[in-house]
């Protein structure tokens, strides 16, 4: 479709990140209803390379159905719209309303998803999305699991020129990343690998491995200095337990790169076997309509009048 800014209206907002907020819009003259993503243009050039190089990418991938599809964008004076798939939930929000972990089937799955996009980025297009993490691992209506947001993703054939880049959430940054050499300024697409490792144990258990720590700089030095996360209990697969821990080897020339992965074990089954995530979704999202069963009935109390 042919559009232009007037022809949207708002429905609702979806959410908000670093970047800006995401809003429900529809397509007044076709009913057709999307996510509309305002990323305001900051003046700084660094910036704005960044954003156009976004835009390039995610309007260039449109033909692997891992990433959210990009129908198209605006730029005005002092934003960009950038116009999206409207897709259900966010995995952050999902583990939220779950109130508990997320099984690992669907975890299964999620990986299956994520490492083919990752890996058509990679393929196709040269590109480190280097911002994993729930947030931008989104689900459509039928269960389909999808990437999105390449924010800060760059060319990785002019990673060599890019100075530190210390955007990205810190809380899924490879040690590698945190302990940068200037000397040796390349990491490659297993930064991606760790922050998908950080982002399922956290999905698995319910809880943010580096939770407990009260800053920003502390989950840094803690994600350098301790052993990394491990999946302990019955509830979870040997098969799933030795793929998180090839993600998170602490040691960037031990962890393995995609063309291994997908060939584990975990991911294989995962790539075989059906699961029906759309059922497990309804069954989510009918906790957020359900009136909670522990809340008590709020009593009103009168008071009566004393004459
Ligand atoms: P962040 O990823 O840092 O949380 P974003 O600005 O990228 O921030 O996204 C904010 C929220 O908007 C996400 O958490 C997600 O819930 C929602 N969102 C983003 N893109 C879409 C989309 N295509 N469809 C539905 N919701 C979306
Ligand atoms: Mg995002």
């Amino acid at each position: 479709i042919r559009t232009t800014m007037n022809e949207l209206n708002s429905l609702c907002e979806l959410g908000s990140g670093t970047c800006g907020h995401v809003y429900k819009m529809i397509h007044q003259p076709t009913g057709f209803e999307m996510a509309v993503k305002q990323m305001c243009i900051s003046g700084i050039v660094e910036e704005n390379k960044r954003i156009i190089m976004d835009l390039d990418v995610v309007a260039k991938s449109h033909n692997c159905k891992y990433i959210v599809k990009c129908l198209g964008y605006f730029i005005s004076e002092s934003d960009v719209w950038i116009c999206m798939e409207l897709m259900s939930m966010c995995f952050d929000k999902l583990l939220k309303l779950n109130k508990g972990p997320i099984p690992e089937n669907i975890l299964g799955k999620l990986t299956v998803s994520i490492l083919q996009a990752l890996n058509y980025l990679k393929e196709k297009h040269s590109i480190i999305h280097r911002d994993i993490k729930p947030s931008n691992i989104l689900i459509d209506e039928n269960g389909d699991i999808k990437l999105c947001d390449f924010g800060i993703s760059g060319n990785l054939i002019n990673s060599k020129a890019l100075s530190r880049n210390n955007t990205g959430c810190a809380g899924y940054l490879s040690p590698e990343r945190i302990d940068y050499d200037p000397n040796n300024p390349v990491y490659d697409i297993r930064a991606d690998v760790w922050s998908l490792g950080i982002t399922l144990v956290e999905l698995a258990t319910g809880e943010y491995p580096y939770r407990n720590c009260s800053s920003e700089f502390e989950v840094m030095t803690c994600i350098l200095s301790s052993e990394p996360p491990v999946l302990i209990g019955d509830q979870f697969s040997e098969m799933f337990k030795s793929f998180i821990s090839s993600c998170l080897k602490k040691d960037v020339s031990k962890r393995p790169k995609y063309n291994v992965l997908l060939k584990h074990e975990f991911v294989k089954y995962y790539s075989e076997t059906e699961v029906d995530v759309k059922s497990w979704l309804r069954s989510v999202l009918e906790k957020k309509n359900k009136p909670q069963t522990d809340s008590k009935p709020i009593v009103i109390e009168v008071e009566e009048k004393q004459n």
